[in-house]
């Protein structure tokens, strides 16, 4: 449970100042929420792969995953999906989106399979399908970016196909969102410095704050994208030190994300999106507002130049 740090106390102390401020506080009814993140998220890393719905029935049909995003107050998505039927889908399903109140944003993932994730790099067919795609565009308009894909071999990011896919995103304005350790972010940027790459999980790979806050510092248009990201909450789902100085020193280049990449993930959605609020609440109100919601709106939901 988080406390503000003007009520933290000291051993015997503790037990009577907490008391007294829960009954100071709970006169004012709902503070405990109050504490936790109340407004709009913007879940800027969603899959809905072909496990998830299976084409059409699934288990996670898209009444289901709506209802999901809904009820947690998700009020846009980042779609890539393996493949990109499970985007277009929810794509086209503008009548039940609309009613759901989730504005998709489409991403076109590199993966028709499985197999994919591992040679995609160096698989021209894969660029060729990257092309037919983004000139398809979808029901809810262009395709706004490409990713995830991954590199488990950082020296990959210098892969032919990496490489013109970086340019491409560049020249087309596209975001591209990296499952990438630290030494590949370098070498992606050196293709096209001034993609806006958003980091998936940050850093999962094992790189320090520090780090981070010197790839940050390095490349202004870096964002970063925190599920899965190690050493970001400690015990009771609060921010660790810091991370937490690290969101407030770069509050617009933050975003959350799901991550529903099996779907154990769409199981535990609510809770997924609850420990988001929770570590939020955190952080100053405007803070908070921007990582949860408008660096990923001021990103995909405000006209292209
Ligand atoms: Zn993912």
């Amino acid at each position: 449970m988080w406390w503000p740090a003007a009520f933290k106390c000291f051993k015997a102390l503790c037990r009577v100042n907490y008391a007294l401020t829960a009954l100071v506080l709970g006169a004012f009814s709902g503070w405990v929420q109050a504490a936790d993140y109340s407004g709009p998220l913007f879940d800027a890393h969603l899959h809905y792969n072909e496990e998830a719905w299976n084409g059409q029935a699934g288990p996670h049909p898209l009444g289901d995953v709506l209802a999901r995003m809904q009820r947690n107050g998700v009020q846009a998505i980042v779609a890539n999906s393996r493949p990109n039927d499970g985007t277009k889908a929810l794509a086209e399903a503008r009548e039940a989106t609309r009613a759901a109140g989730v504005t998709v944003v489409p991403f076109i993932r590199l993966y028709r399979n499985r197999a994919d994730y591992t040679n995609w790099f160096q698989d021209e067919s894969i660029y060729a399908m990257v092309q037919a795609e983004f000139a398809r565009g979808t029901a809810a308009g262009p395709y706004r970016g490409i990713g995830e894909f991954h590199l488990y071999d950082s020296a990959n990011a210098n892969g032919p196909v990496a490489k013109k896919l970086m340019l491409f995103a560049q020249d087309q304005q596209l975001a591209v969102l990296a499952h990438v350790d630290d030494v590949a972010i370098d070498l992606l940027l050196a293709h096209a410095p001034k993609a806006r790459l958003i980091w998936a999980h940050t850093g999962i790979g094992g790189a320090s704050v520090e780090r981070v806050e010197a790839l940050f510092t390095k490349y202004p248009q870096l964002m970063g994208e925190l599920s899965y990201r190690p050493g970001l909450t400690c015990g009771d789902g609060a921010l660790c030190p810091e991370w937490r100085a690290l969101l407030l020193k770069y509050p617009t280049r933050f975003l959350i994300g799901s991550d529903t990449w099996i779907n154990q993930r769409w199981l535990y959605y609510d809770d997924l999106m609850r420990g988001y609020r929770r570590w939020l609440g955190d952080l100053p109100p405007a803070v908070a507002r921007r990582i949860a919601w408008d660096n990923g709106a001021a990103l995909f939901l405000t006209p292209r130049p």
